[in-house]
C-alpha cells in the first residue's frame, strides 16, 4: 500500500449513486416533477442546514435525535434539515406577505436524519415534497392525494394503497376510551406497529407499559378492537359524541368522496384508522402511500400541520401536503421492474458513432451532431480502439442500441451505415436521413 493512503470509504446510511442508480433515480425525479407541474406546483429550494431552533421548533424531543448538529465557530449551532416542511413553513413566515395564496410549492432536495440504518432507511435520502399552504379546505387535502395517486401511476407502481386517517379522529378514540393527554403520544407509537409487529404484540405492550404509558387491558382491547375493523361508520360509532372525532370524520368523508374523481385514486385512497404517523405536527387528515412488495415502509406520506408555519409567523396558516421517498420508489421500482424501466430503456446513448480511422474522425464527428440536432443521444467513440469489433463490444457492453459506421465508402457518398445491435442488421443511407430512419426504428 502506497504510504499515507486515505482508506476510501463512506459513512453508514450514506450511499455513492453511480450511474445505473442514477439513471432510474432521474427518471423517478423527472416524472414526479412532471406530476408536480401538472398540478401547479411552484419550485423552492432552501438551505441544506438551518438554525438549530428553527429546526427543533415544534417537534422538540421528536426532532432532536433526528437532527445533526453543526457547530459553527462563531458559537452557534446550526443542524442539517431533516425535512422539507419546516423550512417551507420558515420560507412562508418569511415571504408570506410578497406570495399568493394558496401556495402550491414542491421541492426536491436531500434530508439527513441521525437514524440507524436498515433496508430502505438511510441517514441521507432525497424528499420529493408537494404542499398547498394557506387554505383549511379539504379540497387541497384531495388533491394532494390525487396527485401522489397520479404519480404512482405514472411511475409504473402497481398495487399500491394511499391509506389516509385523520389526527382529530383519533384524538376523538382517546376522549371517548379516556387515554390521559400525557399518555397519548405514547400510545400513538405503539398503535403505529401494529402492521409490524400485530395486534398481539401491540397489545402487551400497551397493557404492560413498554409502549412509555401503561393502559388498562379494556381500553387496549377496546382501542385495538375499533382500529382493526378498519371501517368509518363503525368508528363514527364511537368518536360522534366528541368535537374533534365528529369533525375528523366529516373530514375525511369529504375527502374520499373528492378523490373519486379519479379511478385510480378512487381505488387507491383508503380510509387506515391506525395509520398514526410519526411527527407531532400533524393536526387533520394524514396521509401514507403504501406497497405490499417490497416491505421497506412508505413509498411517501405527509398530512395537515396547520400549526406549523403560525410557529414561525405567529398568525394561523393551515397547509396540507406530502413528501416521496426517491430511494424507496427506486427500490420498489428495481423490485418489480415495470416495462420500460429496463437496462435498454434507461441507458445513457442510444446511438455510438465509432471511428474508423483518425482521418475519418471529423465526419464521425459530423454525423454525432446530426444525431443530437435531432434530438437523439449520442455519443461518439472516444476509446483507443480502431478497431470496430472493440468499438461494437464497447456498445454491447453500455447497452447502446443503434452504432453508426462511416468507412472510406460512406464518407465519399456522404452516407452512414446503421447497424442495429439487437437484430444484427445494418442499412446504409445518407446521412441527412439517419437521424430519421434511426428514430423511426428505435
Ligand atoms: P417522513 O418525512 O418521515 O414522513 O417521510 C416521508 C417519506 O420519506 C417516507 O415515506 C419515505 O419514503 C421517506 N423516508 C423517510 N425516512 C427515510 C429514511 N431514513 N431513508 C429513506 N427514505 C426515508
Amino acid at each position: 500500500m502506497a504510504k499515507g493512503k486515505v482508506e476510501p470509504r463512506i459513512f453508514k446510511g450514506t450511499r455513492d449513486l453511480l450511474p445505473e442508480t442514477m439513471r432510474l433515480r432521474n427518471r423517478v425525479i423527472g416524472t414526479l416533477r412532471a406530476v408536480f407541474e401538472a398540478y401547479g406546483f411552484e419550485p423552492l429550494e432552501t438551505p441544506a442546514f438551518e438554525f438549530y431552533d428553527i429546526l427543533t421548533g415544534k417537534s422538540g424531543e421528536e426532532a432532536d435525535h433526528l437532527l445533526f448538529p453543526l457547530a459553527y465557530q462563531d458559537g452557534r449551532t446550526l443542524a442539517l434539515r431533516y425535512d422539507l416542511t419546516v423550512p417551507l413553513s420558515r420560507v412562508v413566515a418569511m415571504y408570506g406577505k410578497s406570495m399568493a395564496f394558496p401556495f402550491r410549492r414542491y421541492q426536491i432536495q436531500p434530508v439527513w436524519r441521525a437514524e440507524k440504518p436498515q433496508k430502505g432507511r438511510y441517514r441521507e435520502f432525497l424528499q420529493c415534497d408537494v404542499d398547498i399552504v394557506g387554505t383549511p379546505a379539504m379540497a387541497a387535502d384531495a388533491e394532494i392525494l390525487l396527485l401522489a395517486s397520479e404519480a404512482m401511476e405514472r411511475l409504473g407502481l402497481e398495487g399500491f394503497t394511499a391509506a389516509l386517517n385523520h389526527r382529530m379522529i383519533i384524538d376523538g378514540l382517546y376522549e371517548r376510551f379516556d387515554v390521559d393527554e400525557k399518555d397519548r403520544i405514547f400510545v400513538s407509537r405503539t398503535l403505529d406497529k401494529i402492521d409490524k409487529v400485530g395486534r398481539d404484540e401491540v397489545r402487551r405492550m400497551l397493557v404492560e407499559g413498554e409502549a412509555g404509558a401503561t393502559l388498562d387491558a379494556c381500553v387496549a382491547d377496546g382501542l385495538l378492537d375499533v382500529l382493526e375493523k378498519a371501517d368509518l361508520d363503525a368508528v363514527e360509532e364511537q368518536v360522534r359524541s366528541t368535537n374533534a372525532g365528529a369533525r375528523g370524520v366529516t373530514e375525511v368523508r369529504e375527502i374520499l368522496e373528492m378523490v373519486r374523481v379519479s379511478d385510480t385514486a378512487g381505488r387507491a385512497v383508503r380510509y387506515a384508522p391506525s395509520l398514526m404517523r410519526g411527527l407531532d405536527y400533524y393536526t387533520g387528515p394524514v396521509f401514507e402511500m403504501v406497497v405490499e412488495k417490497p416491505r421497506i415502509g412508505s413509498l411517501g406520506g405527509g398530512g395537515r400541520y396547520d400549526g406549523l408555519v403560525g410557529l414561525f409567523s405567529g398568525e394561523d396558516v393551515p397547509a396540507t401536503g406530502f413528501s416521496f421517498g426517491v430511494e424507496r420508489l427506486v427500490d420498489a421500482l428495481q423490485e418489480s421492474r415495470p416495462p420500460g424501466l429496463d437496462a435498454r430503456a434507461l441507458r445513457a446513448a442510444e446511438i455510438l458513432v465509432t471511428v474508423f480511422s483518425p482521418e475519418l474522425r471529423p465526419n464521425a464527428l459530423a454525423a454525432a451532431q446530426a444525431f443530437r440536432a435531432a434530438d437523439l443521444r449520442a455519443e461518439l467513440y472516444l476509446g483507443a480502439s480502431r478497431k470496430l469489433k472493440k468499438q461494437f463490444d464497447y456498445a454491447n457492453k453500455k447497452n447502446i442500441p443503434v452504432v453508426a459506421v462511416i468507412g472510406p465508402d460512406e464518407a465519399a457518398q456522404g452516407a452512414v451505415t446503421l447497424k442495429w445491435m439487437d437484430a444484427g442488421e445494418q442499412e446504409t443511407l445518407p446521412l441527412a436521413s439517419a437521424p430519421a430512419r434511426a428514430k423511426e426504428k428505435l
